[in-house]
C-alpha cells in the first residue's frame, strides 16, 4: 500500500481559520489521504525590514499568529512558527521538512506583490508541492479586464465590471475548518526581533482575533455603513469601519465583508443608490490597486505608473521632511494626521490624501518617501493600498488626482474638522487658538511677528508651535509648474 502523504498550510497575510480555502483544501486533500494537516508561519524579520513593515504591524502580526495556533489547535492542527532570516531560506527549510514529514501537498493564498510572486515562482520551479489557492481578493487579481484583456486604467469602468462579474457569482465564505480533536499547545510564541526593531509598540488598543474584527465588521454594517458617505471624510468621527488592520493581514477576508454587505443589502452589486454603495467601492478601489500590482509589477519596485513621473525635479529636502514626519509643518491638519500616525500607527483616509498631497505637492518630496514612512509606521500597511494612494496623491499613478490640483490644507482644515476637535486631540499646544487662527495658520504667524515687534514674551509663547513651513500660494504655484513634467504629449 502506497505511504499516505500529508498537507502542508503555509500562512501568510490570511491569518484566519473561517473562509479559508487553501486550509480547507488541505483539509479535505488529508482527510481523502488519511493523513495529516501541517501548518507553518515563516517569521522573517530581514525580509521585513527590506519591505518596511511597521513595528506595530509585527505586533499585531505575532499576537494573531498565537490566536492562531490556538484556533489550529483546537481542530487537531499545530501550527510551526518557523524563524529564518528571509524568503531565500523558505526553499531548504521546505524541502527538508517536506522530505521528513512526507508532504505531499502544500496550500498556500496566491499573493500579487512581486516579490512574493518570485518567491513562489522560484519554489515551484525548484519542485517544491505548492498550490496556490486564490483568496486574497473577491475576484482574482488580474481577471477583471476590458474587453480586449487588458487592465483598466481607470477606476469606474473597472468597478462596473467587478460589479458585474461579482453579481453573477455566489459569493458564500467557507465556514471555518473543521478538521480533528483538539490537541494541546505550549506556550505563547515570541518573534524576538527586537535586534531588528529595537523600539516594539503595543499595539493593544487594536483588539485582537477573528471574532474581534468579525463583530467590528458585523457593528459597522449593521450601524454605520448607510451614514458612511456622509461620515467618513471627517476624522473627529468614527465613520469608517477601521478593519483595514485586519484586511491587511488577513484576520478577515474580503469575501466575508462583501457578504455581510449583501446580507443586509442584497441588491448592493446592482443597485447604484444602495445605501452600501460607497462602502462596497473602497472594497472595491483595494480590489482594483492588487490587480493594478499584477499587471504592472513595476509598481512593485517603487516605479511611477505613469513613466513621465521620472522627469519630475523632486526638492527632496531633508529638513522639510523630517519636519513632515514630526506633524512639525505649521500647518495643524497636517501635523495632527501625522501625529495620529505616528502615535496611534494609523491615519484616517481623508488625513492620508491630505497628509501626501502636502509632502508631494506644498514640499515636491518624492512620493516614494512618504510611502516608506507611512509603512514603517502603519499598523494596515499594505503595499498596493499604499502605493496606490501615494501615487494617486502625487499625481504620478493609474486613475490619479490630476497633478494641477493641490488640495488647500486650510480649506480640507475647516471642512473636514470644523471646530478643530481632531486638531486639538492631537496638537494640543493650540487648543487655545481660535478656530480661524487653527485653520489658517498664516494668520496667526502674521499675529505672532507683529506681537514680536511688541512684546517679546508673548511671542516667545506661540513659538512652541512652528509657524508654516511653505507659503500655501506660492507652493501651490510652484507644485504645479514643476509636476507639468506629468502632461502628457
Ligand atoms: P474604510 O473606509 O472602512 O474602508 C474599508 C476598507 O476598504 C479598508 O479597510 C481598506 O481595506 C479598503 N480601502 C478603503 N479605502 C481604500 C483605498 N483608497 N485604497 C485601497 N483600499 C481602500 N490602506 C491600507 O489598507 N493600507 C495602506 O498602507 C494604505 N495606505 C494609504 C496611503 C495613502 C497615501 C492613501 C491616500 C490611502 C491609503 N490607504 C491604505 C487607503 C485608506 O486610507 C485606508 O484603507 C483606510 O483609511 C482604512 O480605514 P478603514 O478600514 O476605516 O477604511
Amino acid at each position: 500500500m502506497p505511504l499516505a502523504v500529508n498537507s502542508l498550510v503555509w500562512f501568510r497575510q490570511d491569518l484566519r481559520i473561517h473562509d479559508h480555502p487553501a486550509l480547507s483544501q488541505a483539509c479535505e486533500f488529508a482527510l481523502q489521504q488519511n493523513s495529516h494537516v501541517k501548518a507553518v508561519y515563516f517569521v522573517t524579520p530581514a525580509q521585513w525590514a527590506e519591505h518596511d513593515v511597521a513595528a506595530i504591524q509585527i505586533d499585531f502580526i505575532e499576537r494573531h499568529v498565537n490566536l492562531l495556533r490556538q484556533s489550529l489547535a483546537s481542530i487537531g492542527i499545530a501550527l510551526d512558527v518557523v524563524h529564518l532570516s528571509c524568503f531565500d531560506d523558505i526553499l531548504p527549510w521546505l524541502q527538508q521538512y517536506c522530505a521528513e514529514h512526507q508532504i505531499g501537498k502544500i496550500f498556500a493564498a496566491n499573493e500579487p506583490e512581486y516579490n512574493e510572486r518570485q518567491r513562489d515562482i522560484k519554489l515551484i520551479a525548484a519542485g517544491i508541492p505548492l498550490a496556490l489557492i486564490e483568496q486574497d481578493c473577491l475576484l482574482k487579481a488580474g481577471t477583471v479586464t476590458t474587453l480586449s484583456g487588458t487592465m483598466y486604467k481607470v477606476f469606474t469602468p473597472f468597478s462596473k465590471a467587478w460589479k458585474k462579474i461579482a453579481a453573477g457569482k455566489l459569493i458564500k465564505p467557507l465556514p471555518a475548518a473543521t478538521f480533528n480533536a483538539p490537541i494541546g499547545t505550549s506556550d505563547a510564541i515570541k518573534f524576538n526581533i527586537q535586534s531588528h526593531y529595537p523600539n516594539p509598540v503595543s499595539s493593544q488598543q487594536w483588539a485582537a482575533g477573528e471574532d474581534s474584527a468579525r463583530e467590528l465588521l458585523q457593528q459597522f454594517i449593521a450601524q454605520d455603513i448607510s451614514d458612511y458617505q456622509q461620515q467618513r471624510d471627517f476624522p473627529a468621527i468614527e465613520g469608517t469601519s477601521r478593519l483595514s488592520p485586519y484586511l491587511a493581514i488577513g484576520v478577515i477576508s474580503a469575501r466575508q465583508c462583501i457578504t455581510a454587505i449583501l446580507f443586509h443589502y442584497p441588491d448592493a452589486l446592482i443597485n447604484d443608490a444602495s445605501p452600501a454603495k460607497t462602502w462596497l467601492n473602497e472594497l472595491i478601489w483595494r480590489e482594483f490597486y492588487r490587480h493594478l500590482l499584477v499587471a504592472f509589477p513595476k509598481l512593485s519596485r517603487g516605479q511611477n505608473f505613469n513613466d513621465l513621473g521620472k522627469h519630475i525635479q523632486w526638492r527632496n529636502d531633508k529638513t522639510e521632511f523630517d519636519a513632515w514626519c514630526k506633524g512639525q509643518t505649521g500647518y495643524p491638519i497636517v501635523d495632527a494626521a501625522m501625529r495620529q500616525l505616528n502615535q496611534t500607527g494609523w491615519m484616517h483616509n481623508r488625513l492620508r490624501m491630505v497628509v501626501a498631497s502636502f509632502l508631494t505637492k506644498h514640499l515636491l518630496i518624492d512620493w516614494r518617501w512618504g510611502e516608506q514612512y507611512f509603512r514603517q509606521q502603519l499598523i494596515d500597511g499594505d503595499l498596493a493600498a499604499n502605493n496606490g494612494g501615494w501615487q494617486w496623491s502625487a499625481g504620478t499613478g493609474c486613475d490619479a488626482q490630476p497633478y494641477f490640483r493641490v488640495f488647500n490644507p486650510m480649506t480640507q482644515s475647516s471642512k473636514f474638522d470644523p471646530d478643530a476637535s481632531f486638531i486639538k486631540q492631537f496638537v494640543p499646544e493650540i487648543a487655545g487658538w481660535s478656530l480661524k487662527h487653527i485653520h489658517e495658520p498664516h494668520l496667526k504667524a502674521q499675529q505672532a511677528n507683529l506681537m514680536a515687534d511688541l512684546f517679546s514674551d508673548r511671542a516667545k509663547q506661540d513659538k512652541v508651535y512652528p509657524m508654516p513651513i511653505v507659503e500655501h500660494s506660492s507652493a501651490r504655484k510652484r507644485a504645479i509648474e514643476v509636476l507639468a513634467a506629468l502632461k502628457r504629449g
